[in-house]
């Protein structure tokens, strides 16, 4: 199939979702960072997968067989039934971070579970009234109507309304507007420790503490959504490590299952114990096929030593591309931790710079058109980021004097 074929049947059988985001080419198929078009084209993937799932790069050998041995022994039974690898997997995660997990199938999903939790916590401790949730403005934590509500962006909620009550926004990192807007009426303060889609803003580490303090002293839960920064992104396990603060409650999913559909609500306690049976549930949640696939990127992460690689490698990345910013004027920052790392430009060129990485075999994001997204697997070589940055350079210099 290519590309002229892809748009036609997009345009006669799917709705038009995704229309102006898709890349000229139609992926047929991955291994670790690299992918290939139907053309036979091999693309260097800095965006790992579009949207920073397949962390361990595509088809990671062990996600592969884990999959392939789970797909022969017992695809799916529901949480009507004890399996090993989701039992495993609660285990494995709570060595991780601590607490007790629920499984559901996305990040949406992962936030919506821990709002329901946070909610409920707020219900069980003073009653109804502790039901408001603090969010921040540009945030992005999902499309569904409560992750949508929480979302802090108006162009997301546009043609939704009405959306579940109950949410307030303050300006990411302005420590004031949060002391302000948490009271005892607030249930939950839910942020992400780095904004990802909005262009890769890592929280201040005095924003975080003022979110923990003001989490304490107001009986609220502090909810982190780690859906993109968690699993090694950042050079670290999960990005609130990079910080003196402990949430009570993360919600992780992207690379959680090594490409494999699955998301997690991770809760400590007292606000762990907020949920009843019958509280929530998911029929295809923690079912065997992601579990079996989720513990083996889990072993990969750790045998393999991909959280120390993503902190490496991140660190070439960024200086590289600091290098680049000394060549041209058209680069005006570099910022981010591990492989999730923000360029902004000093000009709206950045859909052209997207092309011209993609026509060179590099994929790269976008946000907006002033600036560039780079996520790339954990697994990215030395040799590979050279290569990628090699590319930036051209493109990136070439679009400077254009
Ligand atoms: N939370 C964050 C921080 C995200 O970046 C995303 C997706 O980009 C989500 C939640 C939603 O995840 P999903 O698209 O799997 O529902």
């Amino acid at each position: 199939m290519n590309f002229d074929e892809a748009q036609q049947l997009e345009r006669s059988y799917l709705l038009t979702l995704y229309t102006p985001i898709r890349m000229p080419m139609v992926i047929a198929r991955g291994e670790g960072a690299r992918l290939w078009d139907t053309e036979g084209k091999e693309y260097l993937d800095f965006v790992s997968g579009g949207r920073a799932v397949t962390g361990l790069g595509h088809c990671h050998p062990k996600v592969a067989a884990a999959i392939r041995h789970q797909a022969d022994t017992l695809l799916h039974v529901s949480n009507d039934f004890y399996t090993e690898p989701q039992l495993r997997l609660g285990e494995r995660l709570s060595k991780l971070f601590g607490g007790r997990s629920f499984f559901c199938n996305s990040g949406a999903e992962a936030v919506e579970g821990a709002i329901k939790l946070a909610r409920k916590h707020g219900y069980k401790t003073s009653g109804p009234e502790k039901h408001e949730i603090v969010t921040a403005l540009s945030s992005f934590h999902g499309r569904t109507f409560a992750a949508l509500a929480a979302t802090g962006q108006p162009k997301y909620h546009k043609g939704f309304q009405p959306l579940p009550p109950g949410f307030s926004y303050i300006p990411f990192n302005d420590v004031e507007a949060l002391r302000a807007a948490v009271t005892e009426r607030t249930c939950a303060v839910l942020l992400e420790p780095i904004l990802g889609e909005s262009g890769v803003y890592p929280a201040t580490p005095e924003f975080l503490g003022a979110a923990r303090e003001a989490c304490d002293e107001n009986g609220a839960a502090f909810v982190l959504d780690e859906v993109q920064t968690g699993l090694g992104r950042t050079g670290k396990m999960f990005a609130y490590q990079h910080y003196d603060v402990e949430p009570d409650v993360i919600a992780l999913a992207k690379a959680l299952g090594g490409g494999v559909p699955i998301g997690a609500v991770v809760a400590r306690e007292p606000v762990a114990s907020a949920f009843e049976p019958g509280d929530h549930a998911s029929t295809f949640g923690g079912g065997p096929l992601p579990a079996a696939a989720a513990l083996a990127a889990l072993d990969a992460i750790e045998e393999e030593g991909l959280v120390e690689n993503a902190a490496r490698v991140g660190e070439q990345l960024a200086q590289g591309l600091r290098a680049i910013q000394e060549k041209t004027s058209l680069v005006s920052e570099v910022r981010g931790r591990g492989l999730m790392i923000g360029v902004d430009l000093a000009r709206p060129v950045a859909g052209r710079v997207k092309e011209q990485c993609a026509a060179r075999g590099l994929l790269i994001n976008t946000v907006g058109e002033r600036m560039l997204r780079l996520l790339p697997p954990l697994v990215l070589s030395e040799e590979q980021a050279e290569r990628g940055l090699g590319v930036l350079g051209e493109v990136l210099g070439s679009a400077a004097t254009e």
